[in-house]
This record gives C-alpha cells, sequence and structure tokens, in this order.
C-alpha cells in the first residue's frame, strides 16, 4: 500500500481541518462550501498577479466580510483556505507553493511557512496504513472526508468491528469492490446525515460560548449499560431521549456494520482464511 498522505490523497478530495474548515458553529455542507467558494473567488481576484501587497487587501476584504459565528474561538480560521484547484474538489492552502508557481507565501498568513508547513494532526500518527487505506479509498468528495479522516475513533472503531468479523485485516484488493465502497461510504455519511446528532456537537466534542468540553453519554440516565458502539456513537455526536433511540441507533450502525461484512465475504470466499 505504501506511505497514504491523508492531507491530500488524489485529485477528487483533501482535508483542511486543521485549518479551520469546519471551525463554525454552522458547518454544514452549504455553509462551509459558501465560505470556501467566496473566497477563493476573492483571493483570484486580488492575487491572480501574484502582487503580495495585494495580500493585506484580501485580508481586509475577508475580514469585514459578514460570516457565520465561529465554533471555538481558541482555534484559527485561516482565511487563506480554499479551492487549490481547478474544478473544486481539493480544499488547501492559497498560499501554498503548489499552487503558486512554487513561491510560498505562507509567512503572510497568521502562522507563517515553518509553522504551517511542520503541522501533522494526529490522524497522520494514530490511524495505520489500513485505516488510512480504508478511508482514503472510498471517500470522494472533500467536505465528508476531512469530517470523517480527521476522526480517528470512528474510523478505527469501524474498521476493528469489521476487522473483528472478518478474523483479520481488510485486504485492499477487495476494499477496491465497488459495492463495498458504497457501503462503507454509506456508513461515513453518518457523520453529516446522523439523526441523533445534537446541535452544538462536532463529534466528540460539545461546543457552547465558544468553549469545548468532551461530550458524555448518561447512560444511567437511560436506563442501560454503556453501549458496545459507544465510540462511534460520541463520534457522531449523538445524544439520546430515550433507551428506545439508543436502540434504534444501535442497530442502525449493526446493519452498516454487517451489510459490509456480508459483501466482503460473498466477493472473497476465501474470507475465513484470515483466521
Ligand atoms: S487536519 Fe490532519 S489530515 Fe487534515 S489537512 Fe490537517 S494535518 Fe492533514
Ligand atoms: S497559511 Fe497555513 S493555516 Fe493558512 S491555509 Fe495555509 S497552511 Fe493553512
Amino acid at each position: 500500500m505504501g506511505i497514504i498522505s491523508i492531507c491530500q490523497p488524489d485529485t477528487e478530495k483533501s482535508c483542511g481541518a486543521c485549518c479551520g474548515l469546519y471551525n463554525w458553529e454552522d458547518y454544514s455542507r452549504e455553509t462551509v462550501s459558501e465560505i470556501l467558494h467566496s473566497r477563493t473567488d476573492l483571493f483570484q481576484h486580488y492575487f491572480s498577479r501574484r502582487e503580495v501587497d495585494k495580500l493585506a487587501l484580501y485580508q481586509t476584504e475577508v475580514k469585514n466580510r459578514p460570516h457565520p459565528p465561529k465554533m471555538y474561538d481558541d482555534i484559527f480560521n485561516c482565511e487563506f483556505l480554499g479551492f487549490v484547484d481547478q474544478n473544486r474538489r481539493r480544499v488547501g492552502c492559497l498560499l501554498h507553493p503548489m499552487v503558486n508557481d512554487g513561491y510560498d507565501y505562507r509567512d503572510y498568513a497568521f502562522y507563517g511557512k515553518e509553522l504551517c508547513f511542520g503541522h501533522e494532526c494526529p490522524s497522520n500518527t494514530y490511524l495505520n496504513t489500513e485505516e488510512k487505506f480504508l478511508v482514503t479509498h472510498v471517500l470522494g468528495d472533500w467536505y465528508l472526508y476531512g469530517l470523517v479522516v480527521t476522526d480517528i475513533d470512528l474510523v478505527k472503531d469501524y474498521y476493528k468491528k469489521i476487522r473483528t468479523h472478518l478474523g483479520g485485516p481488510l485486504k485492499p484488493e477487495i476494499l477496491k469492490d465497488p459495492q463495498l465502497t458504497v457501503i462503507a461510504r454509506d456508513f461515513f455519511s453518518l457523520k453529516e446525515n446522523w439523526k441523533f446528532r445534537k446541535k452544538g456537537r462536532f463529534g466528540k466534542y460539545a461546543f457552547s460560548y465558544g468553549e469545548y468540553r468532551l461530550a458524555k453519554m448518561d447512560y444511567e440516565g437511560l436506563g442501560t449499560k454503556e453501549s458496545k458502539y459507544h465510540n462511534i456513537l460520541l463520534s457522531l455526536g449523538s445524544s439520546f431521549e430515550t433507551g428506545g433511540d439508543l436502540l434504534e441507533a444501535e442497530e442502525i450502525l449493526e446493519r452498516h456494520i454487517w451489510r459490509f461484512v456480508e459483501r466482503y465475504r460473498n466477493i472473497d470466499p476465501l474470507w475465513y482464511r484470515l483466521r
């Protein structure tokens, strides 16, 4: 499988989470897309001739434009995050040398070239090669991709549960099956459309008035014990009113996982040899 870059894995998608991509109270696809498109347009307007004195004008105009409230005050939302390809499928740094004929303009931004260059989020370290392959292979759009690749618990627990049912690691050549790709993508899409997600949650973090804390699940109040899907439920930003809701959520996750396992076994008749 080789080394997998999770920041800019291919021409179809990329991640920009560490530059503040989702750090808005409303981090819906529509809102975040709108911000990226308008900043990319504005940047192209000011910087098409690469005149560095225009960067300050760009920054002032971004600052003066209306934008939604931030989710967490202490995370910097960099105004130089935008779309870096013509088709606007990849999110990235508009000052990066790769998109500026080799010139690096990141020193004009808040963190500066050195910090931006040296930054690696925990997913780079904690996701193993198989998990990185799964995520980079099955996801095809920047919005969902960035949400998922930075959610270590979600990726690890999903992979672990499937691996447990199969008795060993997933084979990359089997993961290329188009149906399996759709099944895994459907699961990860829960990150975007989970019916039990509570407002003010970003994965396992709860945000309020610009501050955050780790969210908890009140199993005692629901009259039940900790769910075997605890980490996944937290990653999806879940909150439950009743034990029945929790049960429904667990059944949904169970179906997603078995859908994957059954398809995998169908296309790899030797799956049991992994044991
Ligand atoms: S959040 Fe992590 S994966 Fe995403 S761009 Fe930053 S370092 Fe890369
Ligand atoms: S200047 Fe740094 S923080 Fe801003 S978008 Fe580029 S890499 Fe991200």
